[in-house]
C-alpha cells in the first residue's frame, strides 16, 4: 500500500480523505512511478472540495499533475530510475491522480523531466505553467511582438497569470498585470509587471468596443472579463483564453472581431498533443527565470494538501504550489 488522497462519492457530494491505497486498486497503465512532487493547480482545489463536478470517476485519487521517478515500465519509452513528468490527460479527473506516494499511467502521458528542471521546479510549472507557456506560443504563432505594444494577463497573482508574467517580460514585453488584490503589487513587480490594474477595471459587463489598451492578452479569467480584455484589445491584436476564474460564460459580442480583426485564441493544456508538450517544456527549461520561479512557490508538505486546497478555490493561494510527497 502507499499513502494516497481518496475522493468518495457520497449520497450527497463527496468527501476527501488520506488513505492507504492498495495496488491493485490502480487502474491500466504500462508505467509505474515513484511521485515525488505533486502539486496544487486550480481544478485539484475544486475536486478536493467538490465544489464543481470535476472528477468523474469514484474512488479517485485528485492530482492532475506529478513528477517522479520510474519505479517499472513495459513500455520501450521509458525504463525504471527515469525521471518523468505528467500533466493533464485527465489524470486526477477520470484516471487515478497524483497526490499520492505512487501512480500507475500510460506511457503516451509522460514526459521525460526536461533538462534543466528539477522534479520539484517541474511541478512548480505544472498543468498552471505549462498552460501560461501554451498561451505565448499561442500569442506567438499568431505573430504577436512585443513591438504591437502592451500585453495584458488576468488573474496575474494566480498560477497560470504569475508564470505568463514572467515568461512575456523575459519576451521583451511590457506586461499589465490585473489583480483582485493590490497587495500583491511589489510581488508582480518583482516577477516582470510594469504595470497592475485593478481586477474591477475587467470584471464587470463590457461594452461592446472600449479604448484599445493591449495588443495581447493571457487571460485565465473568462467571463465579463474577457468580454472586457477583447473590447479592449488594439487593432488586429490577439487574446490566449485559458481559464474561468470569474466564470464558464463569455458575454461579449463580435464587435472586436470584425471591427477590429482581433483573434481569440484557444488553449487547452489536457490533450495537448506530444509534439508540442515537449516544445513547451523545452522553453519552459529555458526561457523561465528559475530564481523568479522559486520566488512564485510555496512549498507544502504532502499532509497540508486539503488546506491548500480551500485556499485556493477561496482566491488566496498567489502563484505556485509545490507538494513535497516525501
Ligand atoms: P489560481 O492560481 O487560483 O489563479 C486564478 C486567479 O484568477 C486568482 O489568483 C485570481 O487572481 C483570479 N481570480 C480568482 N477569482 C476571480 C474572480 N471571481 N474574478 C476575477 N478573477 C478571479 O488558478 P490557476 O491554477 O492559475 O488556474 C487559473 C484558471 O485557468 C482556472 O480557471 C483554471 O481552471 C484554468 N486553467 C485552464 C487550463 C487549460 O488547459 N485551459 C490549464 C490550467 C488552468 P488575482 O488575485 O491576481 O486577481
Amino acid at each position: 500500500t502507499f499513502r494516497a488522497i481518496r475522493i468518495d462519492k457520497l449520497d450527497k457530494g463527496t468527501a476527501a480523505a488520506f488513505v492507504d491505497f492498495d495496488e491493485s486498486e490502480f487502474m491500466e497503465g504500462d508505467v509505474t512511478v515513484r511521485v515525488t512532487h505533486s502539486t496544487l493547480n486550480y481544478k485539484d482545489g475544486l475536486a478536493i472540495t467538490g465544489k464543481s463536478p470535476v472528477v468523474r470517476r469514484f474512488p479517485m485519487i485528485p492530482g492532475i499533475d506529478f513528477s517522479g521517478v520510474v519505479e517499472a515500465s513495459a513500455s520501450p519509452a521509458f525504463k525504471r530510475g527515469d525521471a518523468v513528468v505528467l500533466t493533464g490527460f485527465g489524470v486526477g479527473e477520470q484516471h487515478l491522480g497524483g497526490f499520492a506516494q505512487k501512480a500507475r499511467v500510460k506511457s503516451e502521458w509522460l514526459v521525460p523531466l526536461p533538462a534543466g528542471l528539477s522534479a520539484a521546479q517541474a511541478m512548480a510549472i505544472g498543468t498552471a505553467g505549462f498552460t501560461a507557456q501554451l498561451c505565448v506560443l499561442a500569442l506567438e504563432k499568431h505573430g504577436a511582438k512585443p513591438a504591437d505594444g502592451p500585453v495584458l494577463v488576468t488573474g496575474a497573482a494566480g498560477g497560470v497569470g504569475s508564470i505568463a508574467v514572467a515568461l512575456l517580460k523575459k519576451a521583451g514585453w511590457h506586461v499589465i498585470a490585473s489583480t483582485g488584490r493590490p497587495e500583491e503589487a511589489d510581488y508582480l513587480k518583482r516577477i516582470g509587471a510594469d504595470e497592475i490594474i485593478a481586477r474591477r477595471e475587467l470584471s464587470e459587463p463590457a461594452r461592446p468596443l472600449g479604448k484599445e489598451r493591449w495588443a495581447a492578452a493571457v487571460d485565465s479569467v473568462g467571463s465579463h472579463t474577457l468580454a472586457n480584455v477583447l473590447a479592449q484589445t488594439k487593432y488586429r491584436g490577439a487574446v490566449a483564453a485559458c481559464g474561468l476564474a470569474q466564470g464558464m460564460d463569455l458575454p461579449a459580442t463580435v464587435a472586436p472581431f470584425i471591427l477590429r480583426g482581433v483573434s481569440l485564441l484557444g488553449v487547452d493544456s489536457v490533450q495537448c498533443p506530444k509534439d508540442e508538450r515537449l516544445v513547451a517544456w523545452q522553453r519552459l527549461a529555458r526561457d523561465l527565470d528559475k530564481k523568479l520561479l522559486e520566488t512564485m512557490t510555496t512549498h507544502v508538505p504532502f499532509a497540508r494538501t486539503m488546506d491548500v486546497a480551500q485556499e485556493i478555490v477561496a482566491g488566496k493561494v498567489r502563484g505556485r504550489i509545490v507538494i513535497d510527497m516525501e
